[in-house]
């Protein structure tokens, strides 16, 4: 019987929930025309209404609404008829009107799940929001220490998506940012470009008895912006979160930074309260509408997603599991050559085979694994698999066209006639080259008749090569088998 010790340490479960800085894939900013496009010098991309100046007037831009409704859709969430944006007031330099405009009370969207291994993590909502600008800490110029302001971000247009509580481990956490990035990415939202800021993390970590119900006191380690060093952050949250706890402290409700140098999380501010930044709508812009036929519109012009088109493929054209998920997720622009192969004539399977075989292999060695690398089209790569299909010419000349191909650019038929490769299926031709092969291998066709038909291959392999690859290998079988049969 186990003894019950009042002293055994209290066992702790993690409840995690995110929030994630979306930038949108617009050509210019939320409220203005300027540009969006990242590297550019400090402040060349501002204008009187991203740099704040008195009297200017924002004013919405359509394009950013569309990807805010798509990353919506895509996310299962509802969009809402009527959202509107609000002022969230507080002071930093890099924010040159004294507010952000974002969403508060009515965002654009609600609900939505994204799916983390067998947990249904649900969305909370999701809003659009300017970015900020940039500080530089240039260090020491002149013997004074400086920063510098760049707003070149100032008005970025962003989606921020909530999620609730849900998650219960760091690396869950990961894994729904990473799910999360994908979707985004697969219906043209964002660029997700992480290392350009593009997509960033902010994660609320609290720990709890296990078996209770009630959350703890939470940390914001903000602004991660890869999937591993949330994980780590994370991580090091938990147990920093866990030694406060053991040791019968409590945990500060507050605002920390992750420090990718030294892998751990720092104080940065106790944390603000919604009524610190005194939000009250933005009386400059009126409510953003959105009908249903608006979001008709855009669900009409989204890409599908992996999962979809995984499904599809292997609805219409009998692909296996394994075969679609190389094909839509792991090699870039795979789905789309292959349904354009399909389209031009060639079997499922073979295209398949072909795109994941020879064409990946060919692909590596100039170091691409993109399919918009490729020399020449589906069309191309249709009419290869239709000479094989029609057996004018054998497979394993197939490769060698497909190399020419890839090299010349020339069409497989042009290949296949000017370097004489078709297919030897005249049964006269194939009977005297497998006679000359029956006689050339007294050994193993005697091997073969005292019952080792393993050698079979072994002389199949000779007719092929022989007939330097032309010989049609199922025709060839058949007279070799009647030659050497007892
Ligand atoms: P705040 O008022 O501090 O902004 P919210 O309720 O708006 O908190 O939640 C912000 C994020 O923090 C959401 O992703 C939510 O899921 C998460 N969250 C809220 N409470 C906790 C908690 N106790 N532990 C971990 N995450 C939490
Ligand atoms: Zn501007
Ligand atoms: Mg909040």
């Amino acid at each position: 019987m186990p003894i019950q010790d009042s002293r055994l340490p209290i066992e702790y479960e993690p409840v995690i929930g995110l929030e994630i800085h979306c930038q949108l894939a617009t050509q210019t900013k939320i409220f203005c025309g300027c540009r969006t496009s990242f590297g550019a010098a400090p402040n060349t991309h501002v204008c009187p209404v991203c740099l704040g100046l008195p009297g200017a007037l924002p004013v919405l831009n359509r394009r950013a609404v569309e990807l805010a409704i798509r990353a919506a859709l895509a996310l299962g969430c509802t969009v809402h008829p009527t959202s509107v944006f609000a002022r969230k007031n507080y002071f930093y330099p890099d924010l040159p009107k004294g507010y952000q405009i974002s969403q508060y009370d009515q965002p654009l969207a609600t609900g939505g799940h994204v799916v983390v291994g067998k947990t249904a993590v649900q969305l909370t909502r999701i809003h659009m929001e300017e970015d900020a600008g940039k500080s530089l800490h240039h260090g020491f110029v002149d013997s004074a220490e400086k920063t510098c302001v760049d707003y070149n971000r100032a008005g970025v247009p962003l989606i921020e998506i909530v999620t609730e509580p849900d998650l219960r481990s760091a690396a869950d956490a990961a894994a729904c940012f990473s799910q999360l990035r994908e979707a985004l990415v697969a219906v043209g939202a964002t660029d997700g470009n992480m290392e350009e800021g593009s997509l960033r993390c902010d994660a609320n970590v609290s720990l709890r008895p296990v078996g209770t119900s009630e959350f703890g006191a939470k940390a914001e380690v903000k602004n991660v912006n890869s999937f591993r060093y949330l994980q780590r952050a994370v991580e090091f949250e938990i147990e920093r979160q866990r030694s406060v706890l053991e040791s019968g402290g409590r945990v500060a409700q507050e605002t920390r930074q992750w420090d990718s140098e030294t892998g751990t999380t720092l104080s940065m501010r106790s944390k603000e309260g919604a009524h610190d930044y005194r939000y009250f709508p933005e009386p400059d812009l009126p409510p953003l509408r959105v009908d249903e036929a608006w979001v008709a519109q855009v669900r009409a012009a989204v890409p599908e997603m992996p999962e979809a088109r995984m499904a599809r493929l292997m609805a219409t054209h009998g692909l296996s599991d394994y075969d679609a998920d190389v094909l839509v997720r792991l090699l870039p622009g795979a789905a789309d050559f292959f349904e354009a192969t399909v389209a031009a004539g060639a079997s499922a399977k073979t295209a398949s085979n072909w795109i994941q075989g020879e064409i990946r292999r060919m692909l590596k060695e100039v170091g691409s694994d993109d399919l918009a690398a490729m020399p020449f089209g589906p069309d191309a790569l249709a009419e290869l698999t239709q000479l094989v299909d029609t057996q004018v010419i054998s497979s394993s000349v197939a490769k060698d066209v497909l190399a020419e191909m890839w090299a010349s650019g020339q069409s497989a038929r042009a290949i296949v006639e000017t370097r004489g490769l078709v297919q030897i299926g005249d049964a006269a031709a194939l009977e005297a080259i497998v006679d000359a092969v029956v006689a050339a291998h007294p050994g193993p066709v005697a091997q073969y008749r005292a019952g080792k038909t393993q050698t079979f291959g072994f002389l199949v392999g000779q007719v092929m090569k022989a007939s330097k690859g032309k010989a049609n290998p199922a025709a060839a079988g058949e007279i070799l088998k009647s030659r050497i049969a007892n």
